[in-house]
């Protein structure tokens, strides 16, 4: 039976007992009252009646015949007994009579002494009787003058008659009656049960039904309907809520469609709560969404590579990964974070791939590698990795067609369904990224090349424009010597003149090539103008700067310009000025190196002179 339903009977059940009850001793109350009161009236008449017998016994005088009147009077039915006692004065005046005519008990005793009638029941509750006591007054004023024998004064206590009557008859009917009453209230509360039963069954299971449907929907299944059984309130509950749970099926099922377009992937709920899922996969999409605002805003790819790893780590609990992005151009892949550390050698795979970006087979074929079956699948992954049963997925980031990055996973086996689960979030984190990472890839090339000199390759004017202020107050912080060499070709114009413009040109070409190879990585090698180019040695005093230019003189001097099928020499001249001893300012510096410049070649060309305050006041002369 339904809980409801349980409760409401046991409500009526108790309702009905309780009357019963409250009937039944109401019932019995007033049965007792009205059988005390019947048998009161009952015992008074027959008492006037012995009373009335006893003096018309003194009357016509046989009075010694009373105790078979008394005999033949307690036979009535309805009598058990019938006792007269004598009072004190009547006992004074005739002497104590019969034995049986002496007071018999308290209650006799009590009614002689005070007058008062009593009246009581005697018997128990299994055969009760009523027992009155009710005392003769003497008067002169009834229908006999009791004065005219009884020589006592008015209102003194003759005697008294004591009649017991049984009145289980009375018990009896009033049993009659309760059990009636009993079974009436019964009865009614059998049928008031059934009638309510038929009235609840349609609301108790309309509750059962909503309930199933409700936990179901907490479970996020909306397919359970609720039948409409009448046409009252809760038929109309009914009604109600099916809608309720269509519209939400309905809608639920448009936001899982959008949902799906966005992911790109249909997310795998099976027997989830499809609308905690959801839910989730809505929530997981605005981080998409704010992810992909940051990473717009962000400088460089460096960040985006790092605001990828950041999403790994903290989003998706994945700590071991790397990210590698390709150079189409030299097709090698560069590692750009290995688990969660920027510029990170190649950990997770095989170094070759370093070299040849096909080597890793997300590159080569463009799709996803899932390596978390078998390792097998991809040649490159690291033997160690493997043999530490590592497992993979390799997701490649696809700029306009091809593939720019590659996003790899590590992970242990327990984990790879987890992961799995994770892939369709994960790429709508990485189509956010491939556009993104491509602009800002484009915006650092087009910077680089807006700094190079197109025909040699070397750092520009602009470069050094952009970059100047940068350098002096770098060597400030650090307070560490720069050196600038100022350097020209010596009789260049000759050659244009002679072999030809891209005769020139390709002396200028040679010539970046050894000035480049002549110096440190660190140090920059910028076409200052035409033929003139500048050299800035970075925590370089003069002193070895001397020897580097000094090197580079020599090795130009040596150098054999292939030009037009023969070969020339050349020799070049060059100035020298430092930070911090020859001027605190760039520009201060760079003059004095090229007033060096002008120095070398007013001295003979192909040497190097050293700034000295002499040049600078000398040149005030020209
Ligand atoms: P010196 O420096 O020893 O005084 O004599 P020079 O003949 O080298 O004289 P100058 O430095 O004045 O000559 C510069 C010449 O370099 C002028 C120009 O024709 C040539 N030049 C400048 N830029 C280029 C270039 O990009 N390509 C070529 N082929 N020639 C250039
Ligand atoms: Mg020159
Ligand atoms: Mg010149």
């Amino acid at each position: 039976m339904h809980k409801l339903q349980t409760k409401i009977i046991f409500a009526l059940s108790s309702v009905m007992l309780l009357l019963t009850l409250v009937i039944t001793l109401a019932s019995l109350a007033s049965f007792r009252d009205f059988s005390i009161r019947a048998a009161t009236e009952h015992t008074r008449t027959a008492a006037e009646v012995i009373r009335v017998a006893l003096t018309e016994a003194m009357l016509t005088g046989t009075i010694d015949k009373r105790d078979s009147l008394l005999q033949r009077i307690a036979s009535v039915n309805g009598l058990d007994e019938a006792r007269v006692i004598r009072g004190h004065q009547v006992e004074q005046q005739y002497g104590s009579g019969l034995l049986a005519e002496m007071a018999a008990d308290p209650i006799d005793l009590s009614v002689l002494n005070s007058g008062e009638p009593v009246f009581t029941l005697i018997g128990g509750i299994f055969s009760p009787e009523f027992r009155a006591t009710i005392p003769y007054i003497a008067t002169s004023d009834g229908d006999v003058n009791c004065l005219l024998c009884h020589s006592v004064p008015e209102n003194t206590v003759l005697g008294a008659v004591t009649l017991t009557a049984s009145i289980e008859h009375m018990k009896s009917a009033a049993i009659m009656t309760v059990s009636f009453l009993v079974m009436a209230v019964a009865l009614f509360a059998i049928i008031s049960i059934l009638f309510l039963r038929r009235l609840l069954q349609p609301l108790v299971m309309t509750a059962n039904e909503i309930e199933i449907a409700v936990e179901g929907a907490i479970a996020g299944d909306f397919s359970h309907r609720v039948e409409s059984r009448t046409n009252d309130e809760i038929g109309k509950i009914a009604r109600q809520f099916n809608a309720l749970s269509e519209g939400i099926t309905h809608k639920l099922s448009r936001i899982r469609e959008n949902v799906v377009q966005l992911v790109q992937s249909k997310p795998d709920y099976n027997g989830s709560n499809l609308l905690t899922e959801t839910a989730e996969t809505v929530s997981g999409l605005v981080r998409v969404s704010r992810f992909k605002q940051a990473i717009e805003e962000d400088e460089t790819a460096s960040e985006v590579f790092l605001r990828i790893s950041e999403v790994l780590e903290q989003e998706f609990g994945i700590e071991t990964f790397s990210i590698y992005e390709v150079n189409a151009q030299k097709k090698i892949l560069r590692s750009v974070m290995v688990d969660s550390v920027p510029d990170a050698k190649i950990h997770w795979c095989e170094q070759a791939i370093h070299d040849h970006c096909t080597g890793c087979r997300a590159v080569r074929t463009g799709h996803m590698i899932d390596g978390s079956d078998n390792t097998q699948i991809c040649r490159s992954f690291s033997m160690e990795a493997a043999s530490q049963d590592k497992r993979y997925l390799c997701l490649p980031v696809i700029e306009s067609g091809s593939v720019g990055s590659v996003v790899q996973l590590v992970f242990d086996p327990a984990d790879a369904q987890r992961v799995r689960n994770l892939r369709p979030m994960l790429e709508a984190y990485l189509r956010e990224a491939a556009p993104v990472l491509q602009a800002k890839r484009l915006m650092a090339s087009l910077r680089e090349s807006s700094l190079k000199d197109a025909m040699t390759g070397l750092r520009n004017r602009r470069f050094l424009e952009e970059y100047a202020e940068t350098l002096i107050s770098q060597c400030k912080r650090r307070k560490v010597p720069m050196t600038l060499l100022m350097m020209d070709l010596d009789y260049f114009k000759p050659v244009n003149d002679t072999y030809g413009h891209d005769a020139g040109d390709q002396v200028l070409r040679e010539l970046a090539v050894i000035l480049q190879d002549n110096v440190r990585e660190s140090d920059l090698v910028i076409r200052y103008g035409g033929e003139e180019f500048l050299i800035v040695l970075l925590e370089t005093d003069a002193e070895a700067a001397l020897l580097v230019a000094e090197k580079i003189r020599s090795a130009v001097e040596k150098h054999k310009f292939k030009v037009g099928g023969t070969s020339l020499s050349k020799t070049i001249s060059a100035g020298l000025a430092d930070y911090p001893n020859d001027g605190q300012a760039f520009w201060q510096v760079l003059k004095f190196a090229d007033v060096s410049l002008y120095a070398a070649k007013e001295g003979g060309r192909n040497q190097v002179v050293r700034f000295h305050k002499a040049l600078w006041s000398e040149k005030g002369d020209y």
